[in-house]
């Protein structure tokens, strides 16, 4: 195991044995407090640049994300939601107004993130086995303490799937959704319907049928839940691909040009939603992260005001 996959490991453990002392109290613990423990615990491998002269003001604050490796690099900006189990519903309350905030904060995570070229990404806490009832998840489930249902206790779930009436039970967050320390594992063929796979470019359908690595998994477990829930749904595949609308193929663009139109009935293009984030390179602040080369209130002053800070990730790779 890589010193980053161990940190994110210890990071949810911590964050596991926290949820569970205020469960065993009936305390309610906070997404705040969360969050600091995954993001102290990770920082011990990853570049984490917290906006210190920002974080006290903000109720919700959202976390930039990037994944970095040799080949290219992926961006989320993510936002922290927990479930509230009730028997065997879950709920999550996406849609959350502060009562003094013009916008809801997910429409706050979905214009920064659009903003930012980054993919809205919530992060999951979802507590103890316990507290989930160890219902069964998806992932070679075991009775007693499953390893997988503990690796849960912190996933991602693109926000786009992050529907309130339909993400309300175990198994719907479950199969929308990727355990944060598996979020590189490599996958196999994404879910793909037939009249998609005719409107795949070679690249991109290469991508989608073999096996990736490193930011190029990442990449794949995002757009595998996207595509996963597109075959529930029942309307119709839109017929046009677009054509390249970024011209050529520059160093600085997104790594696929050429994607499927299609909206489902999400009404938008997921495809360029969720694959523009993964650049050849990484954005130039991310760049002077990683060389130790930036100023903090210069990077805050360029990031819309509900960014609390930038995480900078050095993915695994096993090829
Ligand atoms: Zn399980």
């Amino acid at each position: 195991m890589t010193a980053v996959e161990n940190a994110f490991r210890w990071a949810r453990i911590h964050a596991g044995r926290h949820m569970a002392a205020c469960e065993q109290t009936g305390l309610r613990w906070s997404e705040t407090t969360i969050t600091e423990i995954v993001t102290a615990h990770t920082s011990r491998a990853v570049n984490v640049v917290p906006f210190t002269q920002r974080a006290e003001a903000l109720s919700g604050a959202d976390w930039v994300w990037w994944w970095v490796d040799n080949t290219g690099a992926y961006g989320m900006l993510v936002q922290a939601k927990r479930v509230t189990v009730t028997r065997s519903k879950w709920n999550f309350d996406f849609g959350y107004e502060a009562r003094s905030a013009t916008r809801s904060q997910r429409e706050v995570l979905r214009s920064a993130a659009a903003a930012l070229d980054l993919l809205p990404v919530y992060a999951l806490y979802l507590g103890t086995g316990d507290y989930r009832r160890w219902e069964r998840c998806p992932d070679f489930h075991l009775s007693g303490r499953c390893t997988q249902c503990v690796k849960r206790t912190v996933s991602l779930m693109p926000a786009l799937l992050a529907d309130e009436l339909l993400v309300s039970d175990a198994a719907s967050t479950y199969e929308r959704s990727v355990a944060l320390e598996d979020v590189w594992r490599r996958p196999t063929s994404a879910p793909l319907i037939p009249a998609l796979e005719k409107q795949l470019s070679p690249e991109l359908s290469d991508f989608l049928r073999n096996r990736q690595d490193g930011t190029r998994a990442i990449a794949r477990s995002m757009i595998d839940r996207v595509l996963r829930t597109r075959s529930g749904q029942f309307s119709a595949v839109s017929a046009t691909v677009e054509s390249d609308r970024y011209g050529d193929h520059d160093q600085l663009g997104p790594v696929f040009g050429d994607v499927p139109d299609d909206t489902g009935h999400w009404g938008l293009r997921y495809f360029e939603h969720t694959l523009n984030p993964l650049r050849h390179t990484p954005p130039g602040y991310v760049l002077e992260i990683t060389a130790g080369n930036f100023n903090e209130d210069r990077l805050a002053s360029d990031m819309p005001s509900n960014v609390a800070g930038i995480v900078v990730v050095r993915v695994p790779q096993h090829e």
